[in-house]
């Protein structure tokens, strides 16, 4: 079945105004052919409002984060029930940064992408492998120990696109190869067939994000199990529009 291509860009822990209006002068003026993938942007939460009421609407704007409840007493968070109520559609849950900065463990990714879903909220899930891993042969081993327990939690994943991003390939200008890239995202897809079902596996987007720029994306696009990306650094760039336009 077709699947829309996806391009998240993550802007985590960036911008001034004057750089945010620059970028949004780039995002909003460019010409972009139809049909357009699916193009969703993350500034910080400080920005986030702001971004969203000035971005061209065939764009859509996502959080970097949500608490693992409802609204209450927990200071410094921001829930998914107030992020539905600024008109927020996307999260971004289970970053690499958040699970080594912040010890976010993948059960509470997962609780984190069931109650972001359960209050309306679609889920950027983001899985992937350190170094480490990688070298002593943990790559699918990882991956699967960071899905596990989102399919123990979800009953559905229409909302969910899993990215997956290399923890050694993210914002170290090291891409995976589209073999590589390729590789682990048909593993995703296989441990979802048996895992979950057939067609959670068949519908699910899986875009891989790790250094990806206007000069990798196209080749990295084109692999069969590449849905889309999740751009980090060039994200902020103009660079961003040269890897939107590059999606087949
Ligand atoms: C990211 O942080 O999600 C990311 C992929 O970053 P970069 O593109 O800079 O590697």
């Amino acid at each position: 079945m077709a699947r829309r291509f996806f391009i998240g860009g993550n802007w985590k822990c960036n911008g001034t105004l004057k750089s945010i209006e620059d970028l949004l002068s780039t995002l909003n003026g460019a010409d972009l052919a139809k049909p357009l993938p699916e193009v969703v942007v993350a500034p910080t939460y400080v920005h986030l409002a702001w971004v969203k009421s000035k971005l061209r609407e065939d764009f859509a704007v996502a959080a970097q984060n949500s608490w693992i409840k409802g609204s209450g007493a927990y200071t410094g968070e921001i829930s998914p029930e107030i992020l539905k109520d600024l008109g927020i559609p996307w999260v971004i849950l289970g970053h690499s940064e958040r699970r080594t900065l912040c010890s976010e463990s993948s059960q509470v990714v997962a609780d984190k992408t069931k109650y972001a879903l359960d209050k309306g909220l679609a889920v950027i899930l983001c899985v992937g492998e350190t170094l480490e891993q990688r070298e002593a042969g943990k790559t699918f081993d990882t991956v699967a120990e960071q899905l596990k327990p989102v399919a123990g939690a979800l009953s559905s994943w229409t909302a969910v696109v899993v990215a997956y991003e290399p923890v050694w390939a993210i914002g170290t200008g090291k891409v995976a190869t589209p073999e590589q890239a390729q590789e682990v995202h048909a593993y995703i897809r296989s441990w979802l067939t048996d895992n979950v079902s057939p067609e959670v596996s068949d519908t699910t987007r899986l875009i891989y994000g790790g250094s990806v720029t206007a000069k990798n994306s196209a080749e990295l696009g084109s692999a069969k199990d590449i849905d889309g990306f999740l751009v980090g650094g060039a994200s902020l760039k103009p660079d961003f529009v040269e890897i939107i336009k590059s999606a087949p």
